[in-house]
Formats: structure tokens, C-alpha cells, sequence
């Protein structure tokens, strides 16, 4: 592109808008000129090209009327596309496209003479990306995976938020968070208001920070990412204003301040992030709330499933720590269903009860073999890896995997145990190289062989639930899978102990009622594959000794309890339900927000109580 085109273009932009387009390498700045030189766009309207060290810059002037057509084309290309149209007057009745930066200083870049710097900003339009453990170190840890940003890097990367008026990353966040205003707040670095911001809507940012699917909401709905540009990074922002307000240990004295005490006692069904997030709201707003565990530890499946490489647990501690000093109790170990009855906590004080259960009873395939030893539902596997390393006081055993393990699934949780195993293999090499020789970890690792992981799938990929960074996390990790294929029955030795499994190979047939293609076995190709552990990764359903315990509970074929969803009632006056006892097996974010809703009912339900005895004679 030729400089002398300067010249013309600062001619034509008094009756167009001009606008710079950033690319983050040469490539893409000149991928671009020749896509819009294919689309037919007149050379004469492109300006200068700027190529430097870290400076690729195309300016172009858009056509009358055309405006918001060329910036989409543009911001589709993967250009951050700035506007300086205050300077241009005679553009004064274009408004910009929504996904395009406007600079008031915008200064028309003047060929080579153009100081770079000045397009700091611009250039920093490129997602920043924070730094990642490498595959072959990450495996010999059951550390997080991601650091996180560094303030610097935080601050650059809320930079280059637009604060769109109308933000579509505020929609498509089921909490609804604040998200232009807690990242404007984060940027000016004011941490504290940008958390203040995030907790009016949400009280686990640290949690949904790290496991939310971003990429199918927030940062989904980003109009960056709808431009086909590189969304802003939400989730680590969210992250690192909780980290920081973990690290800076605020949290427990401002959470302490709680309305007067109510008289009012509310019981709590299951400690999961829709339990815990109604704990703290009830909390909050004065009544007393006691949470019923079925197990020794606290936070649902954030504390038994998720693993601590993408949650490490302090996050989680931090959480409860804050509930415990707002006066909530937790009854661990106490499961409540046909021995302890909803019916019997009602009639014994508490003026409410939420049921937060979950859906964490596996479901199994019914095939021959599955009770032999080393054949582990995904929520015992997956529990006995994690608390024996979490909690070791409660003596549990973490699961022992041999050689082989295969996975049956394809969803998130059969990522994690994928991943989970993978660790657990390395600690165990890293043991056994420590006891028997000097060799170093890597060399020990080759030598005694660990075979390694295999995910069977009776799909194709393209039809694997699990989140596209997860597959990939667990390819970069060693992790092999078998896709099209599915196991037929379980071989144990004469122990009883499973040493192999007959699969056989599927086909896709036609699109089943939720338009995924059925799988369909292929005769005569079975075939057996050794394993010394399997774990099946198959789905959830709730506990139905509780709904069968609760009389009066609408209850749905699936198991699923039935409730209004404005307001998470269930059909038995008294007695409110959320999170994946409702919904199935879901997400953290929605679990919360059930919380949430059902607190702020139940809140106003408790006001409308008459006066206790006690209340009424002080
Ligand atoms: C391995 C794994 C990974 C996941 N990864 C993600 C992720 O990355 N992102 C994401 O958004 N979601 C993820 N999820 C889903 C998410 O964790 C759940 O949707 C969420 O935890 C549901 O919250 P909840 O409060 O409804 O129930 P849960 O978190 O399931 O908690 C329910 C609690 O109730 C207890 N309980 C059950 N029955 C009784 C009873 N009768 N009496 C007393 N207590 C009882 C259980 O022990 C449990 O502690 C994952 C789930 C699993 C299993
Ligand atoms: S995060 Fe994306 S959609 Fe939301 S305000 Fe910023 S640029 Fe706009």
C-alpha cells in the first residue's frame, strides 16, 4: 500500500469516516488488504499500511452509508478498529459500529512518521493472555493450571473494554454481572469497587472467575467475539479482582456486617454453590441458617469434583470462612432423606428448608462386569483422588489406576478424570522413582511406563459435550481417545479385578430428538482392549431417597425437582429447591443464581411469618 495514498485519504475522510485497523501481525494486515481489495473495495479508499516491530496499521475510509458494513468486515478480519470521528466533522452523522473503539485524540497516521507509541492502545486490542504451565510440567502437579494476570496485565487487558452502551456480555451472563462497570472499576484501579460491583450479583467470583463456560456466555456474547475478534478476557478479570480481595483479606470483615438477628431459622439441603450461595444471603439479611452435608467436606461438587487444578481450594475455603463469620452452621456428615426428614426439620424450629441436593448419584450403562474391582463411577473416582489430597484426615484412599485407565464419556467431568488420572500416574512414578533410584522424574517416567489414559467415546469429536479448552488440555496432556467406539462388557481376573473390556465400533445414525446423530453399534466389530482401572463418566441424577422422603414434592419423570422458576418454590409450602436438584446436571453460575432467587423469596416469605411466641411476650 502505498504511502502517496495519505494524501487522498485525509481528502476523502471530510465526507467519510476514517478509521485505523490494528492487526497483531504482518499476516494478518496483509491477509486483510487482500480481502478487501477481493471484495471489491477501491484501493484509492485504503490508506497507508504501517508495518513495525509490533505496528501493522491500515487505514481505511469508508464508503457513505457503509460504514457499519466495512467496520464489521474489518473487526471480522480480527483488525481492533479505532475511530477518531470527533476530529472529522463532516462524519458526524455516522455513529460508529458498536464493536469499534472511538478515540477523540485519534491523530490521521502520517506515514513512517507516525510514532507508534501513540498506537499503544490500539495495538494492545489483542486479548492478553496470561501465562499457562507447560503440559510436561503441569502433569506432575495437581496445581492450577493458569497463574492468572498480573496487574499490569489485568489492567491492559480491561483496556481494552468498550463499555458498550447496550452490553451483550451483561446478557449473556446468567448472573447478570455488572461486567462494563467492574472492568471500568479494575482498570482505574480501583480493585475494591470493582469487586463491590461483582458482588451485588454474584457471591462466588472467585469460583465462577475459573470454572464458568465463558466462551458460551459471557465472553461468547462479547461483541468483540461476535465480530470475530478476540473476546475480552471476563472470566480472568472476575478472577483477579477475587483473588486480589483473597489475597488482601477484606473479605471476612466486610462480610461480617449482617442485619439484626431475626428470630428466623432456615435450613439449608446440600452445601453446593446453590446451598452455600443462598447461606450467605439469608445470612446476610439476619436469619440463622444451618447447612445439612450428606459428606465430611463442604461445597458440593466445587469440593469432591471439580479438581484443584482448575480450583484450587483456598478459593473455596476463603468462601466458607466468610459464611462461618456471618454465624452459618454446617452439619456435616448428616444426610437428610428417610432418617432425618424435611417434614422433621420443619416441625422442629426452622421455618424454611431449601433443597440444594444436586444431581451427583451416577448414573450407570447396566453392562455386564461394571461392579469388578477398579470400575469407579466419576463421582467416586474422582472424590477419592481429590479429598485424599485435600482432606487427608478423613482417610480417604485416593483410587489406584495401574498402568491403563480408560475413560467412558465425553463431557467436562470425564475430561477432569482424564486429567485427574494423568496426575495421579506421575505422583505415583514420581514415588516409586524416589524410593528405588537417582534417575531424574522425566527419565524414571519413560522407564516405568505408565501407558497411559484413553477417553472412549461411542460419538465422533465433534459431538463431545466437554468444552473445547478442556479437549485440548487434556490432548496437550497425553490423553488419547478412542471416538465411535463403546464398551460392551467388563473381563476381572480371577480377584474379581477388571483387567479388560470388549468394545465395539459404532456408526452415527439418524439425528436423535435433541438433533445430536444416535449412535449406532456396527456388528462383528468387537474387540477388547486391556485396562487395569475404568471409570465411567456417564451423567447424574438426583437423590431420589430425599424426593421420595419429602411427600407432597412434585417431582418430575427425570428425577428433577419441579418448581416456579421465578421464585425456586416447589410445590410443598415451606420448602424451596435449586441448582442441579432442579435443573439436572448443570452449571455452578446457574446453580448460584438459584440460590440467589430462592433466598430473595424466602426472605420475603419469612417476613410475612407471624411473630414467634418468644417475639411476641419480649
Ligand atoms: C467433576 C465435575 C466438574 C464440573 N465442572 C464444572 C465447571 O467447570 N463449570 C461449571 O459451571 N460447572 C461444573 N460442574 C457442574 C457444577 O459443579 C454443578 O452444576 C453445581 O455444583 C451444582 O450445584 P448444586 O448446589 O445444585 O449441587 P452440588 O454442587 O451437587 O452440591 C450438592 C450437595 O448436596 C449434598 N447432598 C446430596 N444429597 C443430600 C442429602 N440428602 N442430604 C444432605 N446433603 C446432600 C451433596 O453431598 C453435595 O455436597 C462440574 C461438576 C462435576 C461433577
Ligand atoms: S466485555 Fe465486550 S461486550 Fe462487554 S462491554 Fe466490554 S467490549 Fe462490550
Amino acid at each position: 500500500m502505498s504511502e502517496a495514498n495519505v494524501s487522498h485519504v485525509a481528502e476523502r475522510s471530510q465526507s467519510s469516516r476514517i478509521r485505523t485497523a490494528a492487526f497483531p501481525n504482518e499476516s494478518r494486515l496483509e491477509g486483510a488488504i487482500g480481502a478487501l481489495v477481493r471484495d471489491g473495495y477501491p484501493e484509492d479508499l485504503l490508506g497507508v499500511a504501517i508495518r513495525g516491530e509490533h505496528t501493522y496499521l491500515l487505514t481505511v475510509v469508508g464508503h457513505a452509508g457503509r460504514e457499519h458494513e466495512l467496520d464489521a468486515r474489518l473487526l471480522g478480519l480480527g483488525a481492533n478498529v479505532v475511530t477518531g470521528a470527533s476530529e472529522l466533522p463532516a462524519a458526524y452523522g455516522v455513529a460508529p459500529h458498536p464493536g469499534v473503539r472511538e478515540d477523540h485524540d485519534m491523530k490521521l497516521p502520517m506515514g513512517r512518521e507516525f510514532p507508534a507509541a501513540a498506537w499503544a492502545p490500539a495495538i494492545a486490542g489483542y486479548r492478553i493472555e496470561p501465562p499457562v504451565l507447560p503440559p510436561r510440567d503441569r502433569v506432575w502437579s495437581f496445581d492450577e493450571v493458569e497463574p492468572g494476570y498480573t496487574p499490569d496485565k489485568a489492567v491492559a487487558e480491561a483496556d481494552r473494554c468498550l463499555r458498550c452502551p447496550d452490553p451483550p456480555c451483561v446478557r449473556g451472563c446468567p448472573a447478570h454481572n455488572q461486567i462494563p462497570s467492574f472492568i471500568a472499576a479494575l482498570k482505574s484501579g480501583e480493585y475494591q469497587t470493582g469487586i463491590d460491583v461483582l458482588r451485588q450479583t454474584t457471591d462466588l467470583p472467585g469460583v465462577c472467575g475459573r470454572v464458568c463456560d465463558k466462551a458460551r456466555q459471557c465472553e461468547g456474547s462479547c461483541i468483540l467475539a461476535q465480530e470475530g475478534g478476540d473476546p475480552i478476557a471476563i472470566g480472568l478479570l472476575e478472577r483477579f479482582l477475587a483473588d486480589w480481595e483473597l489475597q488482601s483479606g477484606v473479605r471476612p470483615g466486610r462480610t461480617a456486617r449482617r442485619a439484626p438477628a431475626t428470630g428466623r431459622r432456615v435450613a439449608v439441603v446440600g452445601s453446593g454453590p446453590s446451598g452455600l450461595t443462598l447461606a450467605q444471603e439469608l445470612a446476610q439479611n439476619g436469619h440463622g441458617v444451618t447447612v445439612f452435608e450428606a459428606l465430611p467436606v463442604i461445597g458440593g461438587a466445587l469440593a469432591w469434583g471439580i479438581p484443584t487444578f482448575r480450583l484450587p481450594q483456598p478459593v473455596l475455603s476463603a468462601e466458607i470462612d466468610a459464611l462461618r463469620s456471618l454465624g452459618v452452621e454446617f452439619r456435616l456428615n448428616t444426610r437428610v432423606g428417610p432418617l432425618l426428614t424435611v417434614d422433621q426439620l420443619l416441625s422442629s424450629g426452622f421455618d424454611a428448608v431449601f433443597l440444594g441436593a444436586g444431581a451427583d448419584v451416577a448414573t450407570t450403562p447396566g453392562l455386564p462386569g461394571e461392579d469388578l474391582t477398579g470400575v469407579y463411577s466419576a463421582t467416586t473416582f474422582l472424590s477419592l483422588a481429590k479429598l485424599s489430597r485435600v482432606t487427608p484426615e478423613n482417610c480417604w484412599q485416593s483410587p489406584v489406576i495401574g498402568e491403563r485407565l480408560a475413560v467412558i464419556g465425553a463431557g467436562n467431568t470425564a475430561m477432569d478424570v482424564a486429567q485427574t488420572a494423568v496426575r495421579l500416574a506421575h505422583a505415583d512414578m514420581q514415588e516409586r522413582s524416589a524410593s528405588q533410584t537417582t534417575l531424574d522424574v522425566a527419565e524414571t517416567a519413560m522407564r516405568l511406563g505408565f501407558r497411559g489414559v484413553m477417553v472412549v467415546y461411542r460419538r465422533s469429536e465433534a459431538e463431545m459435550p466437554a468444552r473445547r479448552e478442556e479437549i485440548e488440555s487434556a490432548k496437550e496432556e497425553g490423553v488419547q481417545f478412542r471416538f465411535l467406539t463403546a464398551p460392551v462388557r467388563f473381563i476381572g481376573d480371577a480377584d474379581g479385578r477388571v483387567r479388560a473390556m470388549e468394545c465395539i465400533e459404532m456408526a452415527l445414525g439418524q439425528p436423535d430428538r435433541q438433533g445430536r446423530r444416535a449412535p449406532v453399534p456396527k456388528p462383528g466389530t468387537e474387540f477388547i482392549v486391556e485396562v487395569d482401572t475404568v471409570v465411567l463418566a456417564l451423567g447424574y441424577q438426583s437423590d431420589l431417597a430425599l424426593l421420595e422422603a419429602t411427600p407432597g414434592l412434585r417431582v418430575e419423570r427425570t428425577g428433577n425437582v419441579t418448581v416456579d422458576p421465578l421464585t425456586g418454590r416447589t410445590s410443598r409450602t415451606g420448602v424451596w429447591a435449586g441448582g442441579d436438584l432442579v435443573n439436572g446436571p448443570d452449571t455452578v453460575v446457574r446453580a448460584m443464581v438459584a440460590g440467589r432467587r430462592a433466598a430473595a423469596d424466602i426472605h420475603r416469605y419469612l417476613q410475612t411469618l407471624p411473630l414467634k411466641e418468644q417475639e411476641v411476650s419480649s
